[in-house]
């Protein structure tokens, strides 16, 4: 039996699939999707999923949405190139950087989402006590958030080496299923029997489905933090990866904790409309799912958005808020976010 046959076409998950929300389509649905692999037809919806996996909280079958469209996607050579270019931070930046004014449709969106990259920090005390796991866009794209959780994480009394690298989430969501297998077998020879903090909670919660023991940043924070009384007032963006595994929930431990005030924004595990490198890739769809993401934020009142992955970030940012991630929180003079 196939992962596709424990589906019973009840139409669950239809609703929190951001695809199909936003085309009503039953092609670019979660039950379409799986039809399309059950008769072994070539259907366009197999390439418009997100793989955010919202389908897979919804199905009451248990059907491993995740898995089946790993299984049957095949990575397109331009997906790939640019798969291969992230897991090395340092030239990504060098390459993206370059790349401005240049004449192609693609790298004018890529611009247009991400206006300016720095080069990846690059850190590394004597013996140190535990690795600091940017990930790859996380750390070309947000460095200070990068520098602020090494000042946060040195300010506990630890020794820190930053390693910059990419998780392969994107590679496998590709159904790049070599490469994914490749990138989790080096960190885990890096990582072997260190203590390793992740800064994306995506990345986090791929790293821990491929076997990995890693933290995530909000639980190092969660751990070190007291009781604190910050006045400001936040909505937090829940990341699918995330999610599914429930690490949002200590996120928002992270922001009791700190004493925030949160005004929650409609289904906050909605889709930002990124997806990992969607939105570069399928600009209509993309754009379409961001603006319903959008009005959920607008409908909060809040334009300081919490997110702790970087895709999400930066399409928060491209429609106008503000977002800010947990190391941000902890280290940023209050006053400067009035
Ligand atoms: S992974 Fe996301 S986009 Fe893909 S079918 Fe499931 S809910 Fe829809
Ligand atoms: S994937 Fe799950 S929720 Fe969706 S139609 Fe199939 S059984 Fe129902």
């Amino acid at each position: 039996m196939g992962l596709e046959d424990t589906c019973v076409h009840c139409g669950f998950c239809l609703e929190a699939c951001p695809t199909y929300v936003v085309t009503r389509s039953e092609i670019h649905s979660p039950r379409g999707r799986i039809t399309s692999v059950r008769l072994a037809v070539q259907s366009e919806g197999i390439e418009t999923c997100m793989f955010c996996r919202r389908c897979e909280l919804a199905c009451p079958s248990g059907v491993e949405y995740g898995k089946l469209i790993h299984n049957v996607r095949k990575e397109a050579p331009l997906k790939k190139a640019v798969n291969v270019i992230m897991e090395k931070p340092s030239i990504a930046f060098r390459l993206i950087r370059s790349s401005k004014g240049l004449n192609s449709p693609l790298l004018k969106r890529v611009h247009s989402l991400l206006p300016s990259v720095e080069k990846p920090l690059e850190y590394r005390d004597e013996s140190p006590d535990l690795i600091l796991f940017p990930g790859c866009l996380m750390s070309i794209s947000f460095r200070k958030t990068v520098e602020r959780a090494l000042n946060f994480i040195k300010s506990k009394g630890y020794k820190v080496e930053v390693v910059n690298g990419c998780c392969g989430l994107s590679h496998y969501s590709e159904g790049d299923k070599d490469r994914s297998e490749f990138l989790i077998r080096g960190l885990k020879e890096k990582f072997r029997g260190r203590r390793v903090v992740s800064l994306s909670s995506n990345c986090t919660a791929h790293m821990r489905e491929m076997g990995l023991q890693v933290e995530d940043f909000s639980e190092f924070a969660l751990n070190e933090l007291k009781d604190e009384k910050i006045n400001l007032t936040v909505t937090l963006h829940d990341p699918c990866h995330a999610n599914l595994l429930g690490i949002n929930k200590t996120t928002r431990r992270v922001i009791e904790r700190l004493g925030i005030n949160v005004r929650e924004m409609d289904e906050p595990s909605f889709e930002c409309g990124a997806g990992g490198g969607y939105f570069i890739y399928h600009p209509e769809i993309a754009d379409r799912v961001m603006e319903i993401k959008a009005e959920k934020v607008k409908k909060s009142g809040v334009n300081l958005v919490v997110s702790t992955n970087p895709a999400c970030s930066i399409a928060l940012a491209f429609k106008g808020f503000r977002p800010i991630h947990l190391a941000d929180l902890l280290s940023i003079e209050t006053h400067e976010l009035r």
